[in-house]
């Protein structure tokens, strides 16, 4: 028996039925799981941020980190 790495849930697979690289749905939560071995049958959840890979939030996710570390140094200079 496998279990989705994301929810836990059981998924009946046959070791036999799918192949390593394989693309698989959670029946439960809907993650997209990849087949990385086969006997026995391992599953890997898929990053879902790969579909939204915009500059623009990448850019804001750095100066919020830029701020952070400037606050810390402050701190530790006073
Ligand atoms: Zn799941």
């Amino acid at each position: 028996m496998t279990r989705c790495p994301e929810c836990d849930a059981e998924i009946d697979l046959d070791e036999d039925e799918v192949e390593e690289g394989e693309i698989l749905s959670c029946p439960e939560c809907d993650s997209e799981l990849e087949v990385t071995q086969t006997h026995p049958v391992h599953l890997i959840v898929l990053s879902e941020d790969e579909d939204e890979d915009e500059e623009a939030t990448d850019d804001e996710e750095s100066s919020v980190e830029e701020e952070e570390e400037d606050e810390e140094e402050e701190e530790e200079a006073e």
